[in-house]
């Protein structure tokens, strides 16, 4: 008899023949493409997850025995990026870009000794490149319920780490020990906090005792992917139950203690908790509205809008006092400076905008956030938001033909104003 695939790795198998009309056919080409090539290509990661839990895919990642060359070689618009791990991008029309990564295992785990093959590929590793076998990629990746592959052909679902139990029961579990994972790649614990809030998922006591516990380490991770995940947590649609999670696990107080001080003291701010609160809601209702996320100036201004204000208020030189606050914060999560700039500016305006007294501001490229981030807060304050739709016609109107920084900006309301690249993955 002829060895089955992944013989001897624990692997467990379930059929599941998933919609495939919700399944990318370009994916699904690219998939069917590497098995006739003789690879194997799955199916992995966000899309398995979220066509198992019934909600629609961002996007399909495959997962491969083929290296980025082999990869190359057999699609004609294909792109080997990334230093660190080098992953094929494979282009299709519209912009779209499916993203194949070779299997490979956790840098920790050691080639066993005897097994020579191993130890040869291990010579062969190009940069951080640790390629390694399917069950191995499972395991590396952080949540039971995001190491689930998809055999297209064979409508498999494969199953290295107990994940298919933990997506009927709908609970964030990490692989192996929560401890010792997320003080490995503390900006996990913002993954597992966007996943529970987005999917509406549950999170396991250990791991939640975990994050608790290790939110700390979030001092220690890499201060730009703190700033993405932060964005991601405010762009899924779910920013309200992110936010509260944040909070409540004591990971707002390491990450941004001016936020987390003001929702502390609930008494002093007037109610500000419950206004930021529902600052959350217009944002999530605006995005399903619109079907993707807000620009990402007027998202940091629905997060940092009270405090800020405050700390401006009164103050002789309140432009300085902005900085006062906001420095510290560029600093701790790398808040890129034009955010935070656009911020105190947009903060400094709306009384001004909310009397319809903005004059020249509405011609400039701020117009347009400030406008949605004043909706925000009427909103948030229980006010009329009659004033909106006059000042959108009136910036509409002022607006320059093009301006050279905001070509394909954010004045169609929909185009985000800063938009980081897909960062590389850790794990
Ligand atoms: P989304 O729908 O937000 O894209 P996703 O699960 O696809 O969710 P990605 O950031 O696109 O998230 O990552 C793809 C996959 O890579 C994840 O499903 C997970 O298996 C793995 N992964 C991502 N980040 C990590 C990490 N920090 N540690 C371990 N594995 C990770
Ligand atoms: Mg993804």
């Amino acid at each position: 008899m002829i060895a089955e695939r992944h013989d001897g790795t624990g692997l467990v198998r379930h059929d599941v023949a998933l919609d495939e009309s919700l399944i990318d056919p370009d994916a699904a080409k690219v998939v069917r493409r590497l098995e006739r090539a003789g690879f194997q290509a799955y199916l992995v990661g966000g899309c398995v997850r979220d066509l198992l839990l019934g909600s629609k895919p961002k996007d399909f990642d495959i997962a491969t025995s083929a290296r980025p060359e082999d990869v190359k070689g057999l699609f004609r618009n294909c792109r080997v990026i990334g230093r660190r791990f080098r992953l094929a991008h494979i282009l299709f029309q519209g912009g779209k870009v499916v993203e194949v990564a070779t299997f490979r295992r956790s840098p920790q785990t050691e080639a066993p000794e005897d097994d020579s093959e191993a130890i040869d590929e291990d010579i062969l590793i190009r940069s951080d490149n640790v390629f390694g076998e399917a069950h191995e990629d499972a395991l590396r990746r952080d949540f039971t319920i995001n190491a689930l592959f998809y055999d297209l052909d064979r409508r498999q679902v494969l199953d290295w780490c107990g994940g298919m139990p933990h997506i009927q029961g709908r609970t964030i579990h990490t692989i192996g020990d929560p401890i010792v994972r997320f003080r490995e790649d503390p900006v996990r614990l913002l993954r597992a906090i966007k996943f529970a809030a987005r999917l509406d998922l549950g999170i396991e006591p250990d791991v939640y005792d975990a994050m608790v516990g290790q939110r700390g380490e979030l001092a220690r991770a890499a201060r730009p992917r703190l700033f993405e995940e932060i964005l991601r947590l405010m762009r899924g649609g779910a920013a309200h139950r992110s936010m509260w999670l944040l909070w409540e696990i004591g990971a707002m107080a390491v990450l941004l203690p001016e936020l987390a001080a003001y929702l502390d003291d609930d008494d002093a701010t007037e109610g500000g908790g419950a206004r930021f609160f529902r600052r959350m809601d217009a944002i999530d209702r605006k995005t399903k509205q619109r079907g993707g996320p807000l620009d990402d100036g007027v998202l940091f201004t629905a997060l940092l809008h009270e405090p800020l204000a405050e700390s401006m208020l009164g103050a002789g030189d309140p432009v300085a006092a902005a900085y006062e606050f906001l420095d510290p914060i560029v600093e701790r999560i790398a808040l890129p400076r034009r955010i935070a700039d656009g911020l105190r500016r947009i903060v400094a305006i709306l009384p001004r905008l909310a009397a319809g007294r903005a004059g020249r501001f509405l011609r400039t490229d701020l117009a347009m956030p400030a406008i949605e981030a004043l909706e925000i807060d009427l909103v948030a304050r229980g006010k009329s938001t009659e004033i909106i739709e006059r000042l959108r016609s009136e910036a509409q109107l002022a607006a320059p033909a093009v301006s050279p920084r905001s070509s394909g900006g954010h004045r169609g309301g929909g185009a985000p104003h800063f938009r980081p690249n897909r960062t590389a993955r850790r794990g």
